[in-house]
């Protein structure tokens, strides 16, 4: 299946109308924004950004211990960056899937799958003991091929996974045709260990915990200087300072307050539409009765799935990246790359033929070379940041914030001890060998979608030294 390069009149008219507002954003169960901050205050745990990471990192350490004061600075508003605008696929992969965890921490892999399966139902169970309702649904994911080779795939990693106890099933045409109908679809691979989630709705929910346990949180306040003075961290904003014994930097793909972090990560736009309601007919004519989280094997993937107003959130494909880590909102709207998934949508569900999508939206994802989160500290220790997620971050944020504590109040823990947490991904050059790089290996990604998932030597020689380019 090769999906076409270009959108017709119909795909442009079908996104015609969009709004850009993150669908999940364009809620009225949003909450009304926190004051931003206007004296100098103290703290013991600053945390800088008010996404999953932040968030998790404030309710976990409150929960922990109740008398520990906690603050967060936040630019915008809560989930106002990726937390808000992902595709809500909640995986228990801590390590961008089990085959990147497979290749690269292969000793710790049955470890790390657990860590990770906990953390999921830790979630689960945080979700239900805290009344929070954003529609989450435990109905696992389906990964799909268009393409035969992707069928051996799919048998291989089954096979790779089974030696540590992790079950995959494997779906013949006939089974995905009763998962999904559709004319491009041949084969699957199912996965339990995967949940869906109206993401905002979760973010605001956890907010709301942490300002009931006492978490002061500060919206519309960017922090625009992290430093160390007097064995103290002082963070500067625009209106006042705020001094901190430790602090916890939960920025994502924004721009960073620590020089080093450049090195590791870069920002990647990634786009999604989502449909009007189906109607019944609509939704007749391609079952889904699952609701399980779909995607499809390419390198450039779709991600989808339905939303509790039986919607379709269909995204993925383009991964852009800009100059200089580019990053900002201009950045989120990207008329080609709309066009171009309201194509793929009508390949994969010609019955759907005019429908209309309501909203289109961007978001930018923190990739980093092995695309799963890396741990770091600045200041003698007293800051601590983990970031890195790429693209997988809606489950991996509460594990990820859970390590920020442990290292930052110096606890040795089974999560502590891992090589996946001690290490660094490998660093990527500067520019113009940055944008070169992966400008060459998206090319690269995209020809071998095209001849048979077959890799060129750029791939094989990025492979060679652990390096990569996803999202
Ligand atoms: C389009 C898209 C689709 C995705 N789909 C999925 C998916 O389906 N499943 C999945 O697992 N992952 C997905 N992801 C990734 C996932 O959304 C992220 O990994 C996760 O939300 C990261 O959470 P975070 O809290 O670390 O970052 P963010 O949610 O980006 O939060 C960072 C916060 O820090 C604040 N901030 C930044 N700098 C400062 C500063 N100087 N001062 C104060 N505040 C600051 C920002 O305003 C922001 O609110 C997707 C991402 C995108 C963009």
């Amino acid at each position: 299946m090769i999906y076409s390069s270009t959108p017709s009149s119909k795909a442009k008219q079908a996104v015609a109308d969009v709004s850009h507002i993150p669908f999940w954003l364009d809620d009225p169960a949003k909450p009304n924004p926190e004051p931003p901050l206007t004296q100098n205050i103290s703290t013991d745990l600053l945390i800088i950004g008010a996404g999953f990471t932040g968030l998790w990192t404030a309710l976990q350490a409150k929960e922990e211990n109740p008398n520990r004061d906690v603050v967060i600075l936040e630019a915008g508003e809560s989930a106002i960056g990726a937390s808000g605008r992902n595709g809500g696929f909640m995986d228990a992969s801590l390590t961008h899937g089990f085959l990147n965890g497979y290749s690269r921490w292969r000793e710790e892999i049955s470890k790390l799958y657990a860590l990770g399966v906990q953390n999921l139902a830790e979630i689960e169970s945080t979700i239900q003991r805290l009344g929070i309702e954003c529609d989450y649904q435990n109905s696992g994911e389906v990964d799909l091929a268009t393409e035969l080779y992707m069928l051996d795939d799919f048998k291989e990693i089954i096979e790779l996974a089974k030696p540590y106890n992790i079950q995959f099933q494997y779906l013949d045409r006939d089974q995905i045709q009763s998962v999904i109908r559709s004319p491009i679809y041949i084969g699957g691979l199912r996965r339990q260990d995967s949940s869906l989630v109206n993401p905002a709705q979760l973010a605001w929910g956890l907010r709301k915990a942490c300002l009931i346990l006492g978490v002061r949180l500060y919206e519309h306040t960017p922090v625009t200087n992290l430093n160390e003075e007097n064995n103290k961290i002082i963070a500067h904003t625009p209106h006042a300072k705020i001094t901190a014994n430790k602090a916890a930097l939960a920025t994502n793909a924004f721009p960073p307050l620590l020089k080093e972090i450049k090195q590791y990560v870069v920002p990647v736009y990634d786009y999604a539409l989502m449909t009007e309601p189906l109607t019944p007919s609509q939704r007749d004519s391609i079952g889904w009765r699952g609701r399980e989280g779909l995607s499809d094997a390419n390198n450039q993937f779709h991600y989808f799935r339905t939303t509790a107003d039986g919607r379709i959130l269909w995204g993925g494909f383009d991964a852009v990246y800009h100059w200089n880590n580019g990053f900002g909102t201009r950045l989120e709207n990207r008329p080609a790359s709309f066009a171009l998934l309201a194509e793929h949508f009508s390949q994969a569900f010609p019955a759907l033929e005019g429908i209309r999508f309501t909203h289109a939206w961007g978001g930018a994802i923190d990739t980093c070379a092995r695309f799963s989160p890396f741990w770091g500290t600045a200041h003698n220790g007293k800051t601590v940041y983990v970031m890195g997620y790429t693209g997988n971050g809606v489950g991996s944020t509460r594990f990820g914030a859970r390590v920020m504590l442990d290292i930052l109040d110096n606890k040795k823990s089974k999560r502590t001890e891992l090589e996946f947490v001690k290490s660094k991904p490998r660093p990527f050059p500067p520019e113009p060998l940055r944008s070169i790089g992966i400008n060459l290996s998206r090319w690269s990604l995209a020809q071998a979608d095209k001849n048979q998932g077959k890799e060129n030597l750029w791939l094989k020689a990025m492979d060679l030294f652990g390096l990569g380019f996803d999202s």
